[in-house]
């Protein structure tokens, strides 16, 4: 029987949606093998957080409330995992595969002596026998691993798992003490510089339009790439190659080492199709393309291409779509 935590990510309280992919995937192998899982929610504030987990058919939703969890240090929300992983003997640890998870994950299985799997896909077995799937080598190689140990952490694709069905019934929270004291300094806070921006972030975001290298310069991918997005309520993402040459922030890039999405629709503007841009997109549903190329390889794996010069086509779309 499987006992699964569920590490539930959220900024200053506001839910990621890879979360509930974490739950389906945990809701799987709880119909699969048995067991329950629990949500483990770190942070300081976290009532209203709380409420949103819980129609999500978890046993419990645990809550590790302390002013001393405010920012997600690893090393505190490692030893914080770690610790109620071993007061309830938790087989089991699962997150969403994202910065934060790369971050917390790999700590709280190295506390646990524990396997640890990132980018799992997929998962067959049964009870403790668990087999995974994971993507490996930008997406070109998808391994079949097992863990030893009675202790396992997988961090899932969202892109890969539903979420759960609501749940009439609503689970209930419960605190989790937090010695307070006891929590390693290793790492202090100093500052968050974030931007604000109306638009989605891409990794939650239904529509996301792209570009790349066809963009001249900031003010061109404002233009185009923003505007676009906008018409569409969509997220903008961009190529590295952009972000290399200081036109896009690094947040804005999509890819093997940038974030890895599969919205409803993506649609790339003057991007080639590299190997490593698509191991960040290419598991979206629908796939369009403008490219000037018809040669490139941005048009073997979308659904729809345009051949033609962004500069042209981008704002005859941009009118098109305000009529
Ligand atoms: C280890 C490693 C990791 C990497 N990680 C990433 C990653 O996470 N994400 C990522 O994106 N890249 C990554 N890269 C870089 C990747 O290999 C490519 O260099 C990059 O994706 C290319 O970006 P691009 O498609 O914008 O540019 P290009 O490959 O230069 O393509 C530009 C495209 O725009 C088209 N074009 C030009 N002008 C116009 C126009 N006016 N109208 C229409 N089309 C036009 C061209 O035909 C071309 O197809 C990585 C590389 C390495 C080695």
């Amino acid at each position: 029987m499987n006992r699964i935590l569920v590490i539930a990510e959220h900024d200053q309280g506001h839910l990621k949606l890879a979360t509930f992919a974490a739950a389906g995937f945990a809701s799987k192998v709880c119909a699969a093998s048995g067991g329950s899982f629990d949500f483990l929610l770190l942070g300081s504030g976290l009532a209203a957080a709380a409420e949103g987990l819980r129609q999500s058919g978890a046993a419990a939703v645990l809550t590790a409330d302390s002013p001393e969890l405010t920012q997600p240090l690893a090393d505190r929300y490692a030893q914080v995992i770690a610790d109620t992983v071993k007061a309830r003997a938790v087989t089991l640890v699962v997150a969403a595969a994202s910065t934060f998870s790369k971050d917390i994950l790999p700590r709280a299985a190295g506390l646990l002596d524990a396997g640890m799997l990132s980018d799992v896909i997929d998962v067959r077995g049964e009870g403790n026998d668990l087999t995974f799937r994971r993507v490996m080598f930008a997406g070109n190689v998808i391994a079949t691993v097992q863990l030893d140990g009675p202790i396992k952490c997988v961090a899932v694709r969202s892109a890969a798992f539903a979420a759960p069905a609501a749940t009439a019934a609503l689970s209930p929270v419960e605190a989790v003490a937090v010695d307070a004291a006891a929590l390693p300094k290793f790492a202090e806070f100093i500052n968050r510089e974030t931007k604000v921006s109306a638009r989605p972030d891409a990794t939650e975001a239904r529509i996301i339009v792209s570009g790349g290298r066809a963009l001249k310069n900031a003010a061109d991918f404002e233009r185009l790439v923003g505007g676009l997005a906008d018409l569409l309520g969509a997220a903008v993402g961009s190529s590295r190659a952009l972000v290399d040459s200081g036109i896009t922030p690094n947040s804005l890039q999509i890819g093997q080492t940038g974030k890895v999405v599969a919205p409803d629709l993506y649609i790339a503007v003057g991007i080639s199709g590299a190997i490593q841009h698509m191991a960040g997109m290419k598991d979206t549903k629908v796939i369009a393309a403008i490219n000037k190329d018809p040669e490139s390889p941005i048009f073997e794996v979308a659904d729809y291409g345009l051949v033609a010069d962004v500069y042209i086509a981008v704002p005859e779309l941009i009118e098109k779509l305000k009529k």
